[in-house]
C-alpha cells in the first residue's frame, strides 16, 4: 500500500489525506497547531466562534463544491452576502451601486469620478493605457479618482507596500471581469452569471469555517489516516532527486518519518529552507526574495449586534484596522448567545513592523478603540478579546515575484515524489477552494493515478490542462 506523507493540516493537506484514503492508499498529516484547518480553522472562547477573519466558501469547480457539500452534510448552511465599504464615515455597498454611491460621495466627487473614468476609457481607446501595476489596472478600469477614493488606502493597508509595486495579476484575477461600467450595468440589470467579487451567497459550515477540516480529518481517519497534531517539521531529507524521508519534532521528541511520496503545505520559503541537503545557491535566493504578510485577528466578544454585515472593509484611512467582521452574520451558531457579536478585527503587517510585536493587551485595547472611533461599538460593549498571530497568510504578489517563483518551480520539478500543494505552499494568493484542488490531485499523483501538476490549478480551484482532469 502506498504512504503519502502531508506536511500541514489544513484545507490542502487535509483534501489530499482525504483523497488518498478515499482511493485506499495510507496517509500520514503531520499539523505543527494543535488543531487542523491551518488559516481556515476555527477557534473557540467564552462560548463564541471566531475564524482567521471572514472565510466563505465558493467555488466553480464541481469536485471541490460536491466534497465540501457532501463532508458538512447537515452542518452546511447557506448565507446572504451582506458586505459594505466604510470610507468617510459613510457605508457604501460592496459592490458599489452608483445611487449609493453618488449620494454618499456627493454629486461633485461622482462627477469627477465619471470624468477620470471617461479619461481612462479615452486612453485605452487610443492605446496609451500600460498595465504594469495594480495600480495600473485598476485605474484603467475604475479611473484614478476612483482609485484614490476607494482602492489605494486599502489594498496599501493590507500589502504595506506601494500599489505600484504590486503585481497587475492579483487585481485581475481577484476582480476580473469588473469595471465601472459593469458595476453600473450589473446595479442596473440583473446579471445571469455572477462576476467571482459580487456572488451574493456563500456557504459555510454551521459552526466555522474549521469544522469542514475537522469533519474532514475525522472521515479520513476512519479509513486509516494518521493525523499528528502539535508536530513540526523540521528537515526534509533528499538524495538523487528523491525525498527519503523527514524529521520532525513533537512536544520534545525528535523523530525521523518514511513514505513514498511527500506533498507540503508549509509556506513555500520555509519547505526550501527545511530541504537537506539545501537548495542550489540561485533557489535559495529566490527563495528569500519572497515575502509574506502576517495578519493579526484581535477577536472580540461583543454585547448586541453593532452591524448586519458578514464583515466590513474599512477603508477609512484614519485607523489601521483592514476589515471588520461578525460571525454571528455567518451563522447564528457562532455566537455563545442571542446577545453576543463575536468580531474579528484584522490588521496586516510584516514582522518587523511594531504592530505585530504589540502585546495581547496593547491589540484588544487598540481595535476596541478603533471599533469605537467607528462608531460600531462602545468600549463598555466589549466583553473580552483574544489575538491570532498568523505568519506568512498572504503571499506578496509584488512585481517581479513570477520569475523567482519560475527559478523554485523549475528545481522543484527535478523531484520524483515532492509537490508542493496550497496557498502558501505554493506562494498562490488563493482560497480554499484552490488550495482543496490542489491537494486532491497532488494525492492522485502521488498514486500513480495520473500526472496531475497542481501548479495548473487557477483562481477558481480549475485545473487547466487539456484532457487531463
Ligand atoms: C484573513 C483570511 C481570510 C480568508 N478568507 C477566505 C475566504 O473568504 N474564502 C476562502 O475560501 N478562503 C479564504 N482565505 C484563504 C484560506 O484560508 C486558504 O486558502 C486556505 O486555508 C489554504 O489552505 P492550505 O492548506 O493551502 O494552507 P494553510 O491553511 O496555511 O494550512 C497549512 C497548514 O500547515 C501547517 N504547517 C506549516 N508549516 C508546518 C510544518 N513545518 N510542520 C507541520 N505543519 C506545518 C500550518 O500550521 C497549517 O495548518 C482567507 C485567508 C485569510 C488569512
Amino acid at each position: 500500500m502506498k504512504r503519502v506523507v502531508i506536511i500541514g493540516g489544513g484545507p490542502s493537506g487535509l483534501a489530499a489525506a482525504h483523497e488518498a484514503t478515499r482511493r485506499g492508499a495510507s496517509a500520514l498529516v503531520i499539523e505543527k497547531l494543535d488543531r487542523v484547518g491551518g488559516l481556515a480553522r476555527t477557534l473557540d472562547r467564552d462560548g463564541s466562534r471566531y475564524d482567521i477573519g471572514p472565510h466563505r466558501f465558493f467555488t466553480t469547480n464541481v469536485e471541490v463544491r460536491n466534497l465540501f457539500v457532501d463532508v458538512l452534510g447537515e452542518d452546511l448552511v447557506r448565507v446572504s452576502r451582506l458586505t459594505r465599504i466604510l470610507y468617510g464615515g459613510k457605508y457604501f455597498n460592496y459592490p458599489l451601486t452608483p445611487f449609493n454611491a453618488l449620494f454618499g460621495l456627493g454629486v461633485g466627487n461622482s462627477v469627477a469620478i465619471l470624468a477620470s473614468y471617461a479619461q481612462a476609457r479615452m486612453r485605452r481607446l487610443f492605446g496609451a493605457s500600460r498595465i504594469e501595476s495594480f495600480e495600473d489596472w485598476i485605474v484603467d478600469r475604475f479611473g484614478g479618482r476612483l482609485y484614490r477614493v476607494f482602492f489605494k488606502t486599502y489594498t496599501e493597508k493590507v500589502w504595506g507596500i506601494p500599489c505600484d509595486r504590486i503585481g497587475a495579476d492579483w487585481a485581475a484575477q481577484r476582480i476580473k471581469g469588473l469595471s465601472l461600467s459593469t458595476a453600473i450595468f450589473n446595479a442596473l440589470y440583473k446579471p445571469k452569471k455572477k462576476i467571482k467579487t459580487l456572488v451574493d451567497e456563500f456557504m459555510y459550515p454551521r459552526l466555522g469555517a474549521g469544522q469542514l477540516y475537522q469533519k474532514m480529518a475525522r472521515q479520513a481517519t476512519e479509513r486509516g489516516a494518521e493525523v499528528w497534531r502539535d508536530a513540526t517539521v523540521t528537515a526534509i531529507h533528499h538524495r538523487d532527486n528523491v525525498v527519503t524521508g523527514i524529521r520532525l519534532m513533537t512536544h520534545d521528541e525528535e523523530r525521523d518519518v518514511t513514505g513514498d511520496y511527500y506533498l507540503c503545505s508549509a509556506p513555500l520559503t520555509e519547505m526550501l529552507e527545511m530541504m537537506d541537503p539545501p537548495p542550489p545557491g540561485d533557489v535559495l535566493a529566490a527563495c528569500r526574495s519572497l515575502r509574506y504578510r502576517n495578519h493579526i485577528g484581535v477577536n472580540l466578544n461583543v454585547q448586541g449586534v453593532p452591524f448586519p454585515d458578514n464583515w466590513i472593509y474599512v477603508h477609512a484611512p484614519e485607523v489601521r484596522a483592514v476589515r471588520i467582521t461578525n460571525y454571528r452574520n455567518f451563522s447564528p451558531a457562532m455566537a455563545a448567545d442571542s446577545g453576543i457579536s463575536p468580531l474579528t478585527v484584522e490588521y496586516f503587517c510584516f514582522p518587523e513592523d511594531g504592530i505585530w510585536e504589540m502585546s495581547e493587551a496593547e491589540l484588544v485595547k487598540l481595535a476596541t478603540d478603533e471599533l469605537s472611533r467607528l462608531g460600531m461599538a462602545g468600549p463598555g460593549r466589549v466583553l473580552s478579546g483574544f489575538v491570532v498571530r498568523s505568519e506568512k497568510a498572504y503571499p506578496v504578489i509584488e512585481k517581479g515575484y513570477e520569475e523567482h517563483i519560475a527559478c523554485i518551480r523549475r528545481w522543484l520539478a527535478t523531484f520524483t515524489n515532492l509537490l508542493p500543494i496550497g496557498r502558501s505552499g505554493m506562494f498562490k494568493y488563493n482560497n480554499q477552494d484552490h488550495a482543496m484542488a490542489t491537494g486532491l490531485l497532488a494525492a492522485r499523483t502521488a498514486l500513480g493515478l495520473g500526472k496531475f501538476d497542481p501548479w495548473n490549478v487557477n483562481i477558481d480551484g480549475e485545473y487547466h490542462e487539456a484532457g487531463d482532469a
